[in-house]
């Protein structure tokens, strides 16, 4: 899809997600891409043929610009970079790719410590099934250039102010085109489906405070349309943040709710929240673990505005009213 002269909206196909596509921005005078789908055959081959339509092959590519560290969007960046095309992401992005074997050599561990802490014991079995998934190292990602907050990127044809918003993942950023009063959002603010905002126990974070602080950022921004990575465009980004705090709201408020019958865990409390995808008990263990990592993310941000509080019992987190 056009958007101007310069710009097109490339769709890269992901059909064994229920979102079926990442959207990758071509910025033809530069040869840049904003995002670049999942490593599959498939989202090459579709990435492929949109460049074709614009008189270019994936060698051609020589800038990508990466909103987060996610698969859907970093997923092609090793076989683009294997081309020549230079990479560019966040300053923390840079950061988490310099750790990541580390990380994941107690990635294992760490998780199934956190599935005792968060109420999941009667998972572990099945955690440890799947141990094998989680002992594969993920290769990091070179980044060539960092970009940081606030910085005016300039590439040929077209100019960008970076956004640090970090929630949906610490590392993430928008692109704001302000000559064409455009924003690149990543998954920050997608136009129907509310962003996943996690957290692990292992890291010391309040990530829907951040997630808060980042929409608070971009919400009276002088935009005409906003250009997610998932789903489709949109124009009324004020109204669309709005409506994401209320979710926040309401759903800070429906995890508060069964604490006036005494102490819970994070799998109790997750298990009573209406979730949009499915119903708790038709979830499959790695959903619930998303939904669970979910749950304390909230959890997290009412114990630090002193809403709630947490104490620890046989290694197992428990919150209750204050
Ligand atoms: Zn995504």
């Amino acid at each position: 899809m056009k958007i101007t002269e310069d710009i097109h909206q490339l769709k890269v196909p992901m059909s064994r997600n229920p979102l079926g596509k990442t959207y990758s921005y071509l910025f033809k005078n530069s040869k840049t891409l904003i995002d670049t789908g999942v490593p599959t055959e498939e989202a090459y081959q579709g990435l492929r043929k949109e460049l074709n339509k614009h008189g270019l092959q994936p060698q051609d590519i020589e800038n990508i610009i990466i909103t987060h560290l996610h698969n859907d969007h970093i997923g092609l960046v090793e076989t683009l970079q294997g081309y020549g095309a230079k990479v560019m992401a966040s300053t923390i992005a840079a950061e988490k790719q310099a750790s990541i074997r580390d990380l994941s050599e107690v990635f294992f561990e760490q998780t199934v410590a956190e599935t005792k802490l968060f109420g999941g014991a009667e998972y572990l079995d099945l955690l440890y099934k799947y141990e094998f998934a989680f002992r594969d190292a993920p290769n990091p990602i070179t980044i060539d250039r960092t970009l940081s907050d606030g910085e005016t990127l300039k590439l040929e044809g077209i100019e960008f102010e970076v956004i640090y918003t970090p929630g949906h993942a610490q590392e993430h950023i928008v692109l704001h085109d302000k000559a064409d009063r455009i924003l690149f959002s990543g998954d920050h603010v997608l136009p129907k489906i509310t962003s996943h905002v996690s957290c692990h126990s292992y890291e010391a974070r309040d990530p829907l405070n951040e997630y808060l602080t980042s929409l608070d950022k971009i919400k009276d921004m002088d935009v005409k349309h906003v250009y997610p990575a998932h789903e489709w465009d949109f124009t009324d980004l004020k109204g669309r943040v709005e409506q994401l705090y209320k979710h926040h709201g309401d759903r800070l408020m429906e995890m508060k709710a069964p604490l006036k019958d005494g102490p819970k865990t994070v799998y109790q409390i997750g298990s009573i929240v209406h979730w949009d995808s499915r119903p708790w008990p038709e979830m499959s263990f790695w959903t619930k673990r998303m939904a669970a990592t979910e749950t304390y993310a909230h959890l997290i941000y009412l114990r630090n505005k002193g809403e709630i509080q947490e104490e620890t019992r046989n290694n197992t987190l428990y919150y209750s009213l204050v």
